[in-house]
């Protein structure tokens, strides 16, 4: 098999480019926030809990407390550049694509996969308190392993 091109695996630092994303969403660039940034956007779209992005700053020798963590993704999520997506009391997801679309969570394994908006319908829904409007609708159907 033949190395693919190497412009295809080149991948120009995103860095410039997250500090200028972290600006213009209103939150001054520190440190700490680019490289979380960095860590949460420097690939393909993701979902990913708190523990999660603190263990993959540690090993990228990112120096952050899981409430500092907490914080900047809160942040993150204020300034609509993530969208959160809590799957119980105690679990929180965050995801890299803030576009309208929805998500299958596989129970045992803790682990998202989107569903496309247009895959889901629905027949019903009931009008929003008086004063009020559905700003958006998240599904989150609960999977498992069928078992064999
Ligand atoms: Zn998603």
């Amino acid at each position: 098999m033949t190395d693919r091109s190497p412009i295809a695996r080149s991948h120009p630092s995103r860095k410039p480019c997250l500090t200028a994303v972290l600006r213009m969403a209103g939150l001054r660039p520190t440190r700490q926030r680019v490289a979380l940034a960095e860590l949460l956007f420097g690939g393909p779209h993701r979902h990913v809990s708190a523990e999660q992005l603190h263990g993959e700053a540690g090993e990228a020798h990112v120096n952050v407390s899981l409430a500092t963590i907490y914080n900047t993704l809160h942040q993150f999520h204020e300034a609509g550049l993530l969208r959160e997506v809590a799957v119980d009391a105690a679990r929180s997801y965050f995801d890299t694509d803030t576009s309208d679309h929805h998500h299958f969570y596989v129970e045992d394994e803790q682990q998202m996969i989107n569903i496309p908006a247009s895959s889901v319908e629905f027949g019903k829904l009931p009008t929003a308190p008086k004063g009020m409007e559905v700003s958006h609708v998240d599904v989150v159907i609960r999977v498992r392993r069928a078992q064999a």
